[in-house]
């Protein structure tokens, strides 16, 4: 059992707050312990982050400078990248193949934030007054804190660090409780990169401690977050007090749409992979399906059988499509909504159990879940259960379809089959989502920009504008003329 430091303020060392542990959720051991960030850790992260960021070193640095690091940070990811993935893998669960996925997007991640640093240009607008010449500019922000949770712990704390850093920012990073590893591997590697001390730090602890102080402290201008809604909710109160940028990435509770014109088997693999992937804990989980009652049965058919057929094992397992959830208390949260969906009128069409299997018994397995028989307004169809449950709801025609469709509090993402690409392109006009697949789920472009509508979200990561979302814009008015300004005569 190795004992970890931790990383402030470009020193590595054992927190000085309480003992917390990893654990291998597929048998509850324990893969590390560690000293949590204290309060004091965390002034003293967020100084060293306040005088690193305006070391003129930095600030000055040139663009394809900043980049060569968070390149050479891709080229480390690169040449390990089957230890990062179980490493991950042991924080959290998810079988190696997602995270050696995971790890790949990291890396991209990285590669495509150093290109755009080096591409971002500022304006020339073109002034109204003659005798005026005006520039805006990007800058950094300064000090930011990054929040993450603990489903895709690499490839979520690089889509917030590589970007800030990129930006010229110096970054607090906030792992969640249940997974520290990534984080501070990727503080070695940025380390090892050449990063200068300072403008990262990682300090797992407490969300309601450590999380919540980072947030409220004066010296940090902006707070990336991805969590649950309800979390979000109390960050972005935390931002509204100190008018500070907050970007939120929430909850979801994805409808997945199939049309009577579907392929049927291309949309019974996607559905089967948008919502089992991860074992369902992923906030863009496709997890409430609309089939059109023409198609009904046929897909229900598919759908069954693939979900049947999935693997349920260790995460080191080859073949393994589901490992297990985070923890126990998560794995009896879901059974929990099982239960509920039940007693809402819904019939279980597939698992709702925990795996009888005893080689699976020391892990917070769950089988993958298909629940029919309930309308849209039942709570297992209106909260986001995070795990492999889907609810399935037949459809007749559009406008009830992107009623209910459009009935959540939520508006993460959704999906749609079809063979009609116009009708899914109207379709998509009209769904409340800040991402919507047509033929494909659940993949991913670091180019294209992802956040949320409704109460899945404020703000973009990803894409130039994920850049532009760490900087601040500067506008500087240049007289061209001699003209004196006549006010005061
Ligand atoms: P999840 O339900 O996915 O665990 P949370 O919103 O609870 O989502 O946690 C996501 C991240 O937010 C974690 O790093 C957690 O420690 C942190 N967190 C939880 N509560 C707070 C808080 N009050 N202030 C700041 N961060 C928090």
């Amino acid at each position: 059992m190795d004992e970890l430091t931790i990383f402030i303020g470009g020193h590595w060392r054992h927190g000085s707050g309480n003992v917390m542990h990893s654990h291998f959720p597929a048998d509850g051991s324990v893969n590390a312990t560690l000293h949590a960030a204290s309060l004091d850790d965390l002034k003293e992260a967020i100084t060293a982050a306040e005088r690193a960021w305006r070391e003129p070193g930095w600030r000055n640095m040139l663009p394809h400078l900043r980049a060569k690091i968070l390149h050479k940070v891709a080229d480390i990811i690169e040449s390990r990248i089957d230890e990062l993935a179980q490493l991950q893998s042991r924080d959290n669960g998810k079988p190696l193949a997602e995270t050696h996925g995971l790890v790949m997007s990291a890396a991209g991640c990285a590669r495509y934030f150093a290109a755009a640093c080096e591409l971002l240009e500022g304006e020339l607008p073109t002034p109204r007054q003659a005798d005026l010449l005006t520039l805006s500019r990007y800058e950094p922000l300064g000090v930011v804190a990054a929040i993450t949770p603990w489903n895709s712990p690499i490839a979520s704390e690089m889509q917030k660090v590589a970007p800030a850093i990129a930006a010229g920012n110096a970054v607090i990073l906030k792992p969640a409780e249940a997974t520290p590893l990534m984080a501070l591997e990727l503080a070695r590697i940025f380390e090892q990169a050449g990063l200068p001390a300072g403008l990262l730090s990682v300090l797992p602890g407490k969300g309601s401690v450590i999380g919540d102080a980072l947030a409220r402290h004066p010296l940090v201008r902006k707070i990336s977050f991805t969590g649950g809604t309800s979390t979000g909710r109390r960050l972005a109160h935390v931002a509204a007090e100190k008018l500070i940028p907050a970007s939120l990435e929430l909850g979801g509770k994805s409808p997945t749409i199939v049309l009577e014109d579907a392929d049927i088997e291309q949309a019974a693999r996607g559905i089967c992979y948008g919502i089992f992937s991860s074992g369902g804990q992923a906030c863009i989980a496709g997890s409430r399906l609309f089939v059109h009652e023409n198609v009904y049965p046929q897909l229900m058919t598919r759908l069954l059988e693939l979900a049947r057929g999935l693997r349920i094992g260790h995460p080191f397992d080859d073949g393994t499509h589901i490992g297990p959830l985070i923890n126990e208390k998560h794995r009896d949260s879901v059974l929990e909504y099982v239960e509920l969906a039940k007693r809402e009128g819904g019939r279980v069409l597939c698992g709702g159990e925990i795996p009888a299997d005893p080689a699976l018994a020391a892990g917070s397995y769950f089988q993958p879940t298909i629940i029919e028989g309930l309308t849209n307004g039942a709570r297992a169809c209106q909260e986001e259960i995070f795990g492999p449950v889907l609810v399935a709801i037949s459809f007749r025609d559009d406008e009830q379809l992107i009623r209910e469709a459009n009935d959540s509090v939520y508006g993460l993402a959704a999906g749609i089959w079809t063979r009609d690409s116009g009708r899914a392109l109207r379709l998509s006009d009209r769904l409340e989502a800040g991402t919507v697949w047509i033929n494909t789920y659940k993949v991913f472009s670091i180019s294209t920009p992802f956040g949320g509508f409704k109460q899945s979200g404020l703000g973009r990561e990803k894409g130039i504008q994920g850049l532009k979302g760490w900087m601040q814009q500067k506008s500087i008015y240049l007289a061209t003329g001699n003209s004196v300004n006549h006010w005061c005569d």
